[in-house]
């Protein structure tokens, strides 16, 4: 069957990736569809702060349920489909370990398999993630052995080689980012980045004077979001389906983070950090590091904010935001 030219299906559209890519690809000209489990009971809070929730067409849809996914795949008939959604903290799938497995595994296999079923000449981009590799020593590429640690880093490994193996036996254009962490202002504040922002935030405004963290001395390759939902149209432009590393291919220490975020309000993180044995995990990554020579050499896509300069954009979103409520 024939998808609608320049028509996308977003599932997962109300969290961060979503709404950048619901903006990109508003941008290009595509008529953008996208699910929630609960359209109702959803903010669609980014994409209110991005001023184009009134631009794209939401649904309510459940990944884990085969029906669900196949209706809504069958009314749109979209070109494309991005799969963002699942329970993406990593922290919480140690607490919510079959929720996180079978959002991502069952999710990933239920829209390959609704695809297949409608014969729908779909191209489909799955949102795997660099934690498949666990620590990667030097800068991961493409070929890099997986060893997943942590319950989510399971699933998504499960999901990439769902997506490979109906590539290879069904002959479906369908290809998984391995995406290093991206951060934006829409980022929870469950995740590290924002909460380090934010401490900084209410420490300058005297609100608080300490913030507790976990492991100090973990290094990661942080990039800017919005940067990395242009990689994910980019594959599915691209003449082949396949699989990329998506990182800046710059590693920095969670420390360092913490300093820049600190010396953005002028303040010295010794004085108010400290950690706490509550917020490390079961088992962590102490260095993950990507190297994405491929998705420029193919896809012609290079990360263009990286760590500190990253640090600073969000400092700035989160004073502008404190501003406006002001
Ligand atoms: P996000 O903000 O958490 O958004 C994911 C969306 O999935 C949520 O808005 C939620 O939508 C839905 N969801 C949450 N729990 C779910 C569950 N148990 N079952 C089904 N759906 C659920 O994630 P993101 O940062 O935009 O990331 C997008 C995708 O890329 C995720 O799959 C994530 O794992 C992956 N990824 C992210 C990064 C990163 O650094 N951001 C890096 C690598 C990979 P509703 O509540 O509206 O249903």
């Amino acid at each position: 069957m024939k998808p609608n030219a320049r028509s996308a299906l977003i599932f997962g559209i109300s969290g961060q990736d979503g709404a950048y890519l619901a903006q990109f690809l508003l941008d290009q000209g595509y008529a953008v569809h996208g699910t929630s489990r609960d359209v109702e009971g959803s903010s669609f809070a980014g994409l209110r702060a991005l001023g184009i929730l009134d631009q794209v067409r939401v649904h309510s849809a459940t990944l884990q349920d085969f029906r669900s996914v196949a209706q809504i795949v069958q009314a749109v008939r979209p070109a494309e489909i991005f799969n963002l959604a699942a329970q993406s903290s990593v922290g919480l799938s140690f607490q919510q370990p079959v929720e996180t497995i079978d959002s991502i595994m069952h999710g990933t296999i239920n829209i390959l398999e609704a695809i297949r079923f409608l014969g729908l000449e779909t191209r489909f981009y799955n949102a795997s993630s660099s934690e498949c590799f666990g620590n990667t020593g030097v800068a991961a590429d493409e070929t890099m052995p997986f060893h997943p640690r942590s319950p989510y880093a399971v699933g998504k490994a499960a999901s990439f080689w769902a997506v490979a193996n109906y590539r290879e036996a069904y002959n479906l254009f369908a290809c998984s980012g391995l995406l290093f962490n991206h951060e934006s202002p829409l980022r929870p504040t469950r995740y590290v980045t924002q909460k380090i922002v934010r401490g900084a935030a209410d420490i300058a405004e005297r609100k608080t004077d300490t913030l507790t963290l976990g492991a100090l001395d973990l290094a990661r390759d942080w990039g800017w979001a919005p940067d990395y939902v242009d990689a994910m149209a980019r594959m599915l432009k691209h003449d082949t389906p396949e699989d990329f590393v998506i990182a800046t291919g710059v590693a920095s220490k969670l420390q360092d983070f913490v300093d820049a975020a600190f010396r953005c309000f002028g303040l010295d993180w010794t004085a108010h950090v400290q950690t706490d044995q509550a917020f490390m995990r079961p088992s962590d990554i102490s260095l993950s590091v990507g190297n994405p020579a491929k998705a420029e050499r193919l896809l012609g896509w290079k990360a263009t904010v990286t760590m500190p300069d990253l640090v600073g954009k969000l400092v700035e979103a989160e004073l502008a935001k404190r501003a406006l409520s002001r």
